[in-house]
């Protein structure tokens, strides 16, 4: 089959290397019909994500059709469509029975590290894929889904949901101040409202993605670095502040900007994925009663968010804005790389496409 290798900082290759196939009884294998390309394959190639060595296939996102299950694969069958969820989970161990698959204990990869595809097993920027524990990390897809909508759920969704809109405790009512709308952010944009968020407010540099940011859910927009980007929030509450601060970028810059508009008893949910420490003014901050929260998704709403993207209440798809066949993979990189230029969200990458 052909895959995307990382061939160490800044290489990448899109070549032939031997199939997936079944080694524990609990695998499956399925072929990719779609996969897509996250902010985090972009950090590895960077070289910042060491763990990641050189030979292995790339990609945590995907959605395909499943062609050999282990032996005691029972839930599941050849031929099913089904979801890759970008974590893995054995569903047996202490943390998976807490619903945190993010720490799963089960030994693929590394045990403790529920993110394995394209980090520490071969991923999903390829035409076949060993999916371990295959019962609890793939999601037979509905029919009326179509792929495109599916992909955005094995990662994007549920991260903007869990990390953003559920740690930060979003309730009927409350003022939500999301800072960066890039495919995270607009997640939780797109599922703010299912905990009845009042208002939501998109904060960006990039006026297209605040823009698009309207398409999803906001109710407003605020231009980040705006000189009074502050004033213009708090001006969308009583004046006391949001109640949920949600930090999408994962910068320290942007970390400050969102303890800086939480209001007294409220929330900062940050999901952003930090290269560099941030500074926390707890002499300022202690006598808040703000609570902040991080993490890495559990991927445990997904059946739940699949069931509404079925019915029509998040608009998945629409978070595709350019699309690719698997040979064109290299090409697909490039424009995901260049998402200001090129105003990509998610680039998605199809077998069906493929000349
Ligand atoms: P992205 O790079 O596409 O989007 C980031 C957005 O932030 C962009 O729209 C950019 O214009 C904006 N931005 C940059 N500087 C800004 C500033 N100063 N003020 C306001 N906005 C600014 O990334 P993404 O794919 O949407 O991911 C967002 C973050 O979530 C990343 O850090 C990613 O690694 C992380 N992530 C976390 C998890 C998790 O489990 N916690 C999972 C997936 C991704
Ligand atoms: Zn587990």
């Amino acid at each position: 089959m052909k895959a995307l290798v990382y061939g160490g900082p800044g290489k990448k290759t899109w070549q032939d290397v031997p199939d997936p196939e079944i080694v524990h009884a609990t695998d499956a294998i399925v072929r990719v019909e779609t996969t897509t390309i996250c902010g985090t394959d972009l950090h590895i190639l960077k070289g910042d994500v060491p763990a990641v060595q050189v030979g292995r296939i790339l990609g945590h996102e995907g959605v395909g059709t499943i062609t050999a299950v282990g032996s005691s694969v029972s839930s599941l069958a050849v031929g099913d469509r089904v979801i890759i969820s970008c974590i893995k989970s054995c569903g047996h161990c202490a943390n998976c029975k807490l619903g945190l698959y993010s720490h799963c204990l089960g030994d693929e990869g590394q045990s403790g590290i529920g993110w394995v595809f394209g980090h520490l097993i071969d991923g999903t920027q390829a035409e076949l894929v060993r999916v371990p524990y295959a019962e609890n990390s793939l999601h037979r897809i509905p029919p009326g889904v179509s792929d495109e909508e599916a992909v955005m759920l094995s990662d994007i969704l549920p991260t903007g949901f869990e990390i953003g809109v559920q740690y930060g405790r979003v309730k009927p009512g409350d003022v939500v101040a999301v800072i960066g709308a890039g495919p995270v952010g607009l997640a939780a944009i797109a599922t703010a409202g299912l905990y009845g968020a009042g208002t939501i407010i998109a904060i960006d540099t990039d006026e297209n993605r605040l823009e698009q940011a309207r398409l999803f859910g906001a109710t407003d927009a605020v231009v980040s670095g705006s000189h009074d980007w502050k004033q213009q929030v708090l001006a969308l509450t009583d004046g006391a502040g949001v109640d949920v601060a949600i930090e999408a970028v994962g910068i320290p810059e942007t970390f400050t900007m969102a303890v800086d508009v939480v209001r007294p008893g409220g929330n900062v949910a940050n999901v952003g994925v930090h290269g560099k420490p941030v500074e926390l003014h707890l002499e300022d901050l202690w006598i808040q009663n703000i609570n902040i929260s991080m993490g890495l998704v559990n991927t445990n709403s997904t059946p739940m968010l699949l069931k509404l993207v079925a019915r029509g209440k998040i608009p998945a798809g629409a978070l595709t804005t350019h699309r690719f066949g698997f040979d064109q993979v290299l090409e697909a990189y490039d424009t995901f790389s260049r998402a200001a230029e090129t105003k990509a969200l998610k680039v998605v990458i199809s077998r069906s496409r493929m000349a």
